[in-house]
């Protein structure tokens, strides 16, 4: 059990450490209930004794301790830059009226080196393990007074470049906290052994592939991936996907004004999703000026334009819409702002399931 977070702990091991402190076998199930049922905070199970609370938060320390906590959109959208180990990563809760849907991060930085992506520019720190990022769930849902539903790796970090750890949380995300697998949404920049690894992966969790461009050459500028694993692999290993789960894959086309929002492409773009089993779901996600990269959105007009030309060739397309005015709050750009100095603007996020 040593060097085991709370959240890193299995119902097992809290059992066999309660029972090595002398603990009735009730303590054991009353401690599980409350962390994971009720998703209460460890203090705030009071059907155990407090003193008892106390040793098993000494024992078993949270991985993550806040630095930022940020609230916006009248207290519907929180993002957190927390401090694990000597790594920094960050989260985002949105809450809707009767849900939520929390945003993790599964690496602190990413190695993938997109050009416009704050978490790219700031390359790669380490990996975070399961533990880490089923406690970012938890950690988001005790300020939310909505349940969550809904997760999306959609925070720091390329989820299929760190897979285990992935497999483990979304296992424990399914089996203790109870979130339905198509509920649970993995997003890649297209690493296609990971597509794979997560096809012959039991849970039917929802693919998000990010795709930005329909051909070769532009794909290559935005993501350096794309020389290792060209689009048609890519779209391969989804149409793999799509069917192995019988499940719809989403696209994610963040949209930069001039350089891929051309009608031409939007058209291109349609012709390669055809033929997926369910049809082909793109989200346009409109670009997130950060710092290093000189892009910026197209103006809603043009946005509508590209969507329509998708769905009038067959491609399901939504616009994301964003939550306030600061977006992609988990893609490295709350720790690329000096924490010391944090950022007071509204909070949002790109991430929308
Ligand atoms: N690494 C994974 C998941 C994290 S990024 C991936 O790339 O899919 C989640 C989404 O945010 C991706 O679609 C990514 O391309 C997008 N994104 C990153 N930076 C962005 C920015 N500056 N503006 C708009 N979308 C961005
Ligand atoms: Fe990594 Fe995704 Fe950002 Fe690319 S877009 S650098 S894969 S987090």
């Amino acid at each position: 059990m040593k060097d085991t977070s709370l959240y890193g702990a299995t119902a097992d091991g809290l059992a066999a450490l309660l029972t090595e402190w002398g603990e009735p076998a009730y303590r054991a199930r009353q401690l599980h209930e409350g962390l994971w049922e009720q998703r209460l905070p460890l203090d705030e199970i009071t059907a155990l004794p407090k003193a008892l609370r106390a040793r098993i938060a000494e024992e078993l320390p949270l991985a993550l301790e806040p630095i930022v906590e940020q609230t916006g959109d009248d207290g519907m959208t929180s993002k957190w830059l927390w401090r694990a180990g000597t790594a920094q990563v960050e989260t985002v809760l949105m809450r809707y009226k009767d849900r939520a849907t929390v945003c993790v991060s599964s690496q602190a930085g990413c190695a993938m080196g997109c050009t416009f992506c704050a978490t790219g520019q700031a390359g790669f720190e380490r990996h975070l393990d399961a533990a880490e990022i089923v406690e970012q769930v938890i950690r988001a849902q005790h300020a939310s007074p909505q349940r969550v539903g809904n997760v999306v790796f959609m925070g720091m970090g390329e989820p299929l470049a760190n897979v285990d750890p992935v497999l483990e949380a979304l296992t424990r995300l399914h089996a203790e906290l109870g979130i339905s697998a198509r509920q649970l949404t993995v997003s890649t920049v297209g690493v296609v052994p990971g597509i794979r690894r997560l096809a012959a992966f039991p849970l039917p969790v929802t693919l998000a592939v990010s795709l930005h461009a329909p051909d070769d050459a532009l794909r290559a500028r935005l993501v350096p991936l794309n020389n290792r694993y060209p689009i048609v692999d890519v779209l391969d290993a989804a149409r793999d996907y799509a069917e192995a789960k019988g499940r719809r894959v989403t696209f994610e086309y963040a949209c930069i004004a001039d350089v891929n929002d051309h009608p031409h492409r939007a058209d291109a773009l349609a012709d390669r999703l055809t033929g997926f089993r369910g049809g082909a779901h793109v989200n346009l996600i409109p670009l997130n000026p950060t710092t290093e990269f000189g892009g910026r959105a197209p103006d809603p007009a043009r946005l509508k334009q590209f969507a329509s030309r998708l769905t009038a060739r067959g491609v399901h397309a939504s616009i994301r819409r964003n939550r306030g005015v600061d977006i992609d709050a988990a893609c490295g750009q709350l720790r690329s702002r000096n924490p010391a100095e944090p950022d007071t603007a509204s909070a949002s996020a790109t991430m929308k399931p």
